[in-house]
């Protein structure tokens, strides 16, 4: 064809056969094919696994552990070459906790070890404590009086029946073509987010009302069981209430494993008496009320002063090692920076990464960054309400924003788990759907396929998202985040999958350096407007 007809072909193109939106993303092929080259050949995601979680291990937002892997990604960012590494302070949080030692066992009708964690911001039982255990259910607070008087000294074997199933399906997960097409399509939203407003003060009002009644009753410890029917060793564990200065637990709370806490209950239903042996010992610290996110940037060229961000959050649940929740997403987000900077890539915009903690407590590292540099909401003047973030404040009124927050392209999240990414969760931003279809074209072959306008939630991209910040997070293959892995003992190394690591790296780093180079920032959807105040609920 000559060179003139060829013209006037894709002209015609251009103008009659795709719409103008859908035309011409332009992608860099070349740094492409770099970035997966260095990716799959040169990886050191696995040197982080091995660094974040071996040797720091668990990272409870305020335990010396946090503070450590916030130090330990700074000082790797400065060693990559990446500029500005530092810590930026957010708070104030609360109190600082970390469990030093556990065990317990069982010493009558039988002698045997059980397997058992510590819920996070409780206290320890100072040295060896034995009591006899009771059986507590309680749903609301009418409950108390059924066990007032009861419970002194007693070891309380707390909550609804432990149900152990066998597991008939593969606790593994690739999502199949079927399941990628049901997540491609939009289901419109409810006039009202799900999220409750006054449902959440309630349960954390009644949580409250709970750990103050055990205290009074002079409980010596409360034990529950592992959630899931999955049992098999796998204990998840979270925390026994609030982290708040004068607001933590009194009573040592335990989480044990569902087939020993039924045996347990079996036993007091046969109304056996059963004695167990604690010893327990958590240590609180309150030496820095401030949490920190770890921040560096790769600095542009002739866009300098716009930025595109890739984030992850730090923090863990403390039980495993935090491997899939969030250590993936860290360390991806590290290998990213440094596959980057490997390839010397001078990028027009600024690449800046965020590594957040308070994560696991509500968003709270992204979201004290995001308020200090892009916007917020007003605060609420509820006691239980003022810390909640931006996007949860929805009543509180319009957002404002700051300088900063016009600047910022885009940022992209990873916190799903250690799963291969199969395509982006659009957050409802229609014009970003050809620009990203572009860039995903490389990665066909990597199972990346897939675009969806929906929302995802519960992480850290809702805090951008909030202040009107394009905020994107990956679809990902579940591998075993659900069945086994999220927020559970056995959330550790062995259960990362490095090829899967490298892909999202790739990918990522892929996406991050499409957004620097772009002519335009990536376009923007609206802000949500404040809602209504939800009406009062009367107290029934
Ligand atoms: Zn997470």
């Amino acid at each position: 064809m000559k060179k003139s007809a060829r013209l006037v072909c894709s002209l015609a193109v251009i103008l009659f056969s795709v719409p103008a939106v859908w035309s011409q993303e332009k992608s860099d092929l070349e740094t492409i094919s770099r970035i997966r080259y260095e990716g799959f050949h040169n990886s050191k995601v696995m040197e982080f696994a091995t660094g974040l979680m071996d040797s720091i291990g668990e990272r409870l937002t305020g335990s010396p552990n946090m503070k450590r892997a916030n130090e330990w990604t700074r000082d790797q960012f400065t060693a990559m070459g990446l500029s500005n590494s530092h810590l930026e302070a957010w708070g104030p949080f609360g109190r600082g906790w970390a469990n030093q030692y556990v065990n317990v066992r069982m010493t009558s009708p039988d002698i045997v070890p059980l397997i058992v964690y510590s819920k996070a911001w409780t206290p320890g039982t100072n040295g060896v404590a034995t009591g006899k255990c009771i059986r507590v259910t309680i749903e609301d607070k009418k409950d108390f009086d059924k066990y007032r008087g009861k419970l002194a000294g007693m070891i309380v074997i707390f909550g609804p029946d432990a149900e152990v199933k066998p597991i008939t399906e593969a606790p593994y997960k690739r999502l199949s073509d079927d399941d990628l097409a049901k997540t491609g399509e939009y289901q419109i939203p409810g006039e009202r987010p799900p999220f409750r407003f006054a449902d959440f003060l309630k349960r954390q009002q009644f949580m409250k009302e709970l750990n103050q009644f055990f205290t009074e009753e002079k409980v010596l410890a409360v034990i529950d069981h592992s959630r899931g029917t999955a049992g098999g060793g796998t204990v998840f564990v979270q925390s026994g209430g609030s982290y708040k200065t004068g607001e933590t637990a009194t009573v040592p709370q335990l989480t044990m494993a569902s087939e020993h806490w039924t045996r347990i209950a079996r036993l007091l239903q046969q109304k056996k008496d059963v004695t167990l042996e604690l010893n327990v010992t958590n240590t609180f610290y309150d030496d820095d009320p401030m949490q920190y996110d770890t921040v560096a940037e790769i600095p542009g060229t002739d866009r300098k002063d716009e930025v595109v961000m890739l984030g992850a959050h730090l923090d863990s649940w403390h039980a495993g090692t935090g491997a899939t929740d969030n250590g993936a997403g860290t360390i991806v987000m590290m290998e990213a920076m440094r596959i980057l900077k490997a390839l010397e890539i001078k990028p027009r915009r600024t690449i800046r990464i965020g590594l957040w903690s308070g994560e696991e407590q509500g968003l709270l590292g992204s979201q004290g960054y995001v308020e200090q540099h892009f916007g917020s909401r007003p605060h609420m003047d509820e006691p239980s309400m003022k810390d909640m973030p931006t996007l949860l404040r929805r009543e509180a009124g319009a957002v404002t924003v700051k300088p900063e927050q016009a600047r910022v392209s885009g940022y992209f999240n990873v916190d799903n788990g250690t799963g291969k990414i199969r395509g982006v969760y659009l957050q409802e931003n229609a014009a970003v759907a050809p620009i990203f279809e572009s860039w995903m074209r490389p990665f066909k072959d990597l199972g990346m396929t897939t675009l969806t306008m929906r929302n995802t939630g519960g992480t850290d991209h809702l805090s951008f998202d909030a202040v009107g910040i394009p905020g994107f997070q990956f679809i990902q293959d579940p591998i075993e985040y659900e069945t086994r892995t999220h927020h559970s003992n056995m959330d550790v190394y062995d259960r990362l999958q490095s090829d899967d690591l490298k892909q999202i790296s790739v990918i990522v780093a892929s996406f991050v350096y499409e957004t620097a180079m772009r002519d335009q920032m990536l376009p923007r959807k609206p802000i949500e407007k404040p809602l209504p105040k939800e009406p009062e609920k009367k107290e029934e």
